[in-house]
């Protein structure tokens, strides 16, 4: 606790300062690097229990499954391998042949909480993103976003979803294409939420990070 308020020098507008000289002390950041890496690609990792944040449920299945002394094989994820779609309440409402001709973002409408979300033209991950949660984003009527990753048949989260919204968008010329996507204010955002550091898209890793 401070007595008054701290005095900062920032006169360059650099934030945050490597270095903040505070009252006498001097508090320092880790060195920045200019790649983003997956925790894999830094050490060797065991187990992955997916999620951000994973749910009590999956963490408690996990634990107990290490516990028990049945190891999975190292490199697991430690979470059901089926699409989030497979365990959404409304996978029934979710046409076999989507045609989407405009996407809507959610704070746009009051979406209908029975229908399967890409049926209203919202963007769900869940068709390319794991399953373990139980949907509870789409439970509270919001869109899955990806949390959880891929199933281990999707090499690549944003580009399976892409894929998969690009053949059901009916317009079959560049203007109406883009005029659909345009829809998409921030397509890496949206798609590589959670996954671009893993991604086939993620930027070359340097040799001198
Ligand atoms: S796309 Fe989303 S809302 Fe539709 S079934 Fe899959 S998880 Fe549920
Ligand atoms: S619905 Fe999607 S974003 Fe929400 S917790 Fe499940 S995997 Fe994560």
């Amino acid at each position: 606790m401070y007595d008054e308020a701290p005095t900062v020098s920032n006169d360059e507008g650099a934030r945050p300062l490597p270095v903040a000289h505070v009252n006498g002390f001097a508090p320092t950041l880790p060195e920045f690097r200019n790649v983003v890496r997956t925790l894999g690609q830094v050490v060797d990792v065991d187990y992955i229990i997916p999620g951000c944040p994973p749910t009590p449920k999956l963490l408690k299945e996990a634990l107990l499954a290490l516990l028990s002394g049945a190891r999975p094989p190292k490199g697991s994820v430690l979470a059901p391998d089926i699409a989030l779609c497979d365990e959404c309440a409304r996978k029934d409402s979710k046409p076999a042949d989507l045609h989407i001709d405009a996407f809507r973002r959610p704070h746009t409408f009051a979406a209908d909480s029975a229908i399967c979300l890409l049926a209203q033209g919202v963007v769900c991950m869940g068709p390319a993103t794991r399953g373990g949660c139980g949907a509870v984003c789409v439970a509270g009527n919001m869109a899955c976003t990806g949390c959880f990753g891929p199933t281990s048949r999707v090499r690549d989260q944003g580009a399976k979803i892409l894929s998969s919204l690009a053949s059901n968008i009916p317009a079959d010329d560049a203007r109406g294409i883009d005029a659909v996507l345009a829809g998409i204010p921030d397509p890496v955002g949206t798609f590589y939420r959670y996954g671009l550091a893993a991604s086939m898209l993620r930027r070359h890793l340097s040799p001198h990070p």
